[in-house]
């Protein structure tokens, strides 16, 4: 037996599937059919169970004898509901995955009830979806995390293409300098035909939703704590639209897209004209301070931090790192075109990483005053680095530290380049900092046994629904929910 070309067999199911409904509409048995086109019965089961392709000769007999035009017979669409589940369940077991399994075929014949091959369908395309899901591992996520930290770091984390597109679209809406309004974010909406309305029933999986079809993006209320962040809410919503970005195919599409949303948003709030000359006055004035970048745009620590990677390097000359590290010791998200070793694993992942114990960032959880930023030098096998860190304290009630450093040689441009704090950090040599002191060795190793927190998931595989990552039902209900009445939008269109 020869196995059909995949791109060929569906056809040859639909179009059998066609001339099965047509002669059973007309209440004639195979023999009859037969009789009638003179075929053998043997040879039309085969044509209607898509298992031989019929001649066009025989075509035009059976589109006679069953007094329908041949177009309609050579139509692409299933004749009916059951005609369509009868053609997914014979594809599902022409196909390799159900191949693999070595279970015996269930022919879609008309005995078996629609329920039964509505349950048989389903069960297919499940695993089919399970399938799909496996691929993507948490460690093909981490490589694809990595592959797009390296792209950034070479491209010095500018992207020039998105500052413009940001920087015109501010503009337009009235932006002329300082922090980005709430109302200048609603007039970028609106220009797009948008409005951002707040919810306090948003999906538990989702941040926003954005509703295409009547123009509206629903943001959490904006009373929350933390609700600074939803101008970068809405911006990130409206960037998916202006930057034409489809459904993500893959695990590295779908951080991309997230890569440039947070972008998009980052260089609306703080648009690199105006960031640029406030980081150009202050650096001619060697005063350079993320925390004074912070307050003149209005946005959080780590927002200003990661907006310096995007503008430094190329605008003003200095290569940097930037790093987010839990209370823990663990790296959140670091970035360094400064040559910094940033820590990492086999796949070159550095999320997750513990960093040095001497390192600022770390360094920073053991201070009394944490109000404002902290300054330390720090020597490390790649030079010496001169940072500045911020603590603060997460949704989740978690501390966590913001790092923003260069090599000493650009020091000279910040504030706190006078600290007195100085640290050498011989990472990733065990003896640096990995080796407890031996003598708290002696006498606990044998005597302990500590129960690990586990490590919040960074990067888990994603829940492979219509939307990634989110409860697409809860979605769907919540449109639902919140969609205006036809009859209102009538009224006012
Ligand atoms: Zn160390």
């Amino acid at each position: 037996m020869t196995v059909e070309p995949s791109s060929e067999a569906p056809d040859l199911i639909t179009l059998g599937r066609r001339i099965r409904h047509a002669r059973t509409a007309r209440g004639l048995t195979l023999e009859a059919l037969g009789k009638q086109v003179e075929s053998a019965p043997s040879l039309l089961s085969l044509v209607e169970n898509g298992r031989r392709e019929p001649r066009l000769s025989l075509l035009r007999s059976l589109a006679e004898a069953l007094e329908v035009p041949l177009a309609d017979l050579l139509a692409d669409e299933p004749p009916s509901r059951r005609a369509a589940l009868e053609i997914a369940l014979e594809r599902a077991q022409r196909g390799p995955l159900f191949g693999a399994l070595g279970l015996p075929v269930v022919k879609p014949s008309q005995r078996l009830p629609v329920p039964v091959l509505e349950h048989l369908v389903g069960l297919h395309e499940e695993l089919a979806r399970r399938e799909e899901e496996a691929i993507a591992t948490p460690e093909e996520a981490r490589r694809a995390n990595t592959v797009l930290r390296h792209e950034r770091q070479e491209r010095d984390n500018h992207l020039p293409e998105i500052e413009s597109l940001a920087e015109d679209m501010t503009r337009r809406a009235g932006y002329t300098g300082g922090a980005l309004t709430h109302r200048t974010v609603a007039q970028m909406a609106g220009a797009l035909g948008l409005t951002i309305l707040h919810v306090d029933d948003l999906p538990r999986s989702a941040r926003s939703v954005t509703d295409w079809k009547n123009g509206r993006i629903y943001l959490p209320p904006a009373s929350i704590p933390g609700g600074h962040g939803l101008r970068s809410l809405a911006l990130q919503a409206i960037a998916h639209r202006v930057l034409g970005h489809e459904r993500p195919r893959s695990y590295g599409d779908f951080l991309r897209q997230r890569v440039e949303i947070t972008y998009f948003a980052a260089a609306c709030l703080m648009p690199q004209t105006a960031a640029v000359a406030f980081l150009e006055q202050r650096k001619r004035a060697k005063d350079l301070a993320v925390e004074d970048f912070r307050d003149s745009f209005g946005v959080t620590h780590e927002a200003a931090a990661m907006r310096l990677t995007n503008l430094a390097t190329v605008h003003l000359g200095i290569p940097l790192h930037f790093l987010r590290v839990g209370d823990d010791g663990a790296l959140f998200r670091g970035y360094a075109n400064d040559g910094l070793p940033l820590p990492q694993d086999v796949t070159g992942a550095i999320e997750g990483q513990l960093v040095c114990r001497w390192w600022p960032g770390r360094e920073a959880f053991t201070r009394r005053d944490r109000a404002t930023e902290s300054y330390q030098y720090t020597d490390t096998p790649a030079g010496t680095f001169w940072d500045s860190v911020q603590t603060g304290t997460a949704a989740d009630g978690r501390q966590f530290s913001i790092t923003v450093g260069v090599p000493y040689a650009h020091a000279k441009w910040f504030r706190g380049r006078d600290s007195r704090v100085r640290r050498t950090s011989t990472c990733p040599e065990p003896a640096c900092c990995r080796r407890p002191p031996e003598d708290l060795s002696d006498r606990w190793e044998r005597a302990s046994w500590p129960s690990a927190r586990m490590h919040q998931q960074i990067l888990a595989a994603l829940p492979r629904g219509v939307f990634p990552g989110v409860d697409d039902t809860d979605v769907y209900r919540f449109l639902e929910r919140h969609a205006p009445d036809p009859e209102d939008a009538g009224a006012e269109a």
